[in-house]
């Protein structure tokens, strides 16, 4: 960024969103030998790796207990049905999120009742939790727990989530599918709300080379109940079902995967924050709003997430950006409660218009720990061109 010649030259090769190939190219030689030692091993459903990675991961997060399952949409839907939610139960889930947080409220017919996020942080507004409470029961349902989204990779603000939690008797879920690795207020992702559900899906800071998720508590009858769950409702014998549940469980070739991605994971982070810090040094005061991380706290970014002036037009922005060879992806382009299937839900009766105004304003850029220096500076002199251009 320091010689904006060079940062003209378009680089020699495609600019990917994310990266994956880099990251590849860093551990081959121990991947193939995981990988391997899986094919020899035969195992390939709960086997050793499986128990090794839940060890790892809990103790990566702080937490007692990690049980891993077949994707992140999975895992939110074994602690509802570990919580025994369903039909006349409410969830307050924010509308600005990846779908699959309202989709398994819906999966266990229970009604997500969709909050406004803060502009700041993406995340869930709690003055918004506590009116959409409010606003399920006016509408005769039983208001039993809320899911906050740790979107773009930055952990929600649990410490007043858990105590409005606590006055309504909600559950606490943390939606942590893109923040795992993440921290606020001295707890990490996976330690500061009862349950912490994540996935492995293969762009989000820590994926293996599938489908996988994960869920953290320290509760040992939730750990009991959803290793039950995510096995058909086994009891003490695989072949003795006690309860309804899923066939939900990680793949051990999934879980050799990400035994080797997690031993390069806090370097990963260390690279993502540094990246991230050369975007806001570089793009603040030009007329966007660049991401904010409060106080105390240490994203993974899984997205880099600008606020565009309002009444831009995005998507010639974007074809602008396209030509120069600058991918963008706008997460997320529709909030939840305008979508067909989940027009009907309870929305918070003060409306939720930060979501609405993120939706149309929102773009992410590319962002993978493996982004050059020229690569990025090549990025942001686009960026900075197209806007000076559009405002
Ligand atoms: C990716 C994602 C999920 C779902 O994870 P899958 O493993 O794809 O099922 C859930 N919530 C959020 C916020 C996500 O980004």
């Amino acid at each position: 960024m320091a010689d904006s010649r060079l940062s003209e030259r378009k680089p020699s090769a495609k600019i990917p969103f994310i990266d994956l190939a880099a990251q590849q190219r860093r551990f081959k030689p121990e991947l193939d030998r995981a990988i391997a030692r899986v094919l020899e091993g035969g195992n390939y459903i709960m086997g050793r790796e499986v128990a090794e990675l839940e060890g790892q991961l809990a103790a990566f997060a702080g937490a007692r207990h990690c049980i891993s399952c077949a994707n992140g949409t999975d895992a939110l839907q074994l602690v509802l049905m570990a919580e025994d939610i369903g039909p006349g139960d409410a969830v307050i889930v924010p509308t600005f999120t990846f779908v699959a947080t309202a989709e398994a409220v819906m999966e266990r017919r229970a009604t997500p009742v969709f909050a406004d996020v803060d502009a700041s942080t993406f995340n869930l507004c709690v003055d918004s939790l506590k009116r959409c409470v409010a606003q399920a029961r006016a509408a005769g349902l039983r208001p039993r727990a809320v899911i906050a989204v740790d979107l773009f990779g930055l952990p929600a603000d649990y410490r007043a989530i858990n105590e409005i939690a606590s006055t309504e008797g909600l559950t606490v879920i943390a939606d942590a599918a893109q923040a795992f690795g993440a921290a606020r207020n001295g707890a990490k992702v996976g330690g500061m709300a009862k349950y912490t559900t994540t996935s492995f899906f293969p762009a989000k800071p820590l994926g293996c080379y599938g489908d996988g998720g994960a869920i953290f508590t320290d509760d040992d009858d939730a750990r009991a109940l959803l290793d039950s769950l995510r096995f058909h409702g086994k009891g003490t014998h695989k072949y003795e079902n006690i309860r309804i549940g899923l066939s939900s469980r990680l793949d051990t070739l999934q879980a050799a995967i990400l035994i080797e991605k997690l031993k390069i994971f806090p370097e990963e982070i260390e690279s993502r924050n540094r990246i991230a810090d050369r975007y806001t040094a570089a793009l603040a005061n030009n007329a966007v709003a660049v991401p904010r991380v409060p106080d105390g706290a240490l994203s993974v970014w899984a997205q880099y997430t600008l606020i565009l002036p309002e009444g831009i037009d995005r998507e010639s922005l974007q074809r602008s950006l396209q030509e120069s060879g600058v991918p963008t992806v706008v997460y997320y382009p529709n909030p939840l409660h305008l979508m067909g299937v989940y027009a009907s839900n309870p929305v918070d009766p003060d409306g939720v218009p930060v979501s609405e105004m993120l939706a149309k304003r929102v773009l992410s850029l590319p962002m993978h720990a493996y982004l050059t220096t020229d690569t990025q500076g090549y990025i942001v002199d686009r960026v900075r061109e197209v806007l000076g251009r559009s405002s």
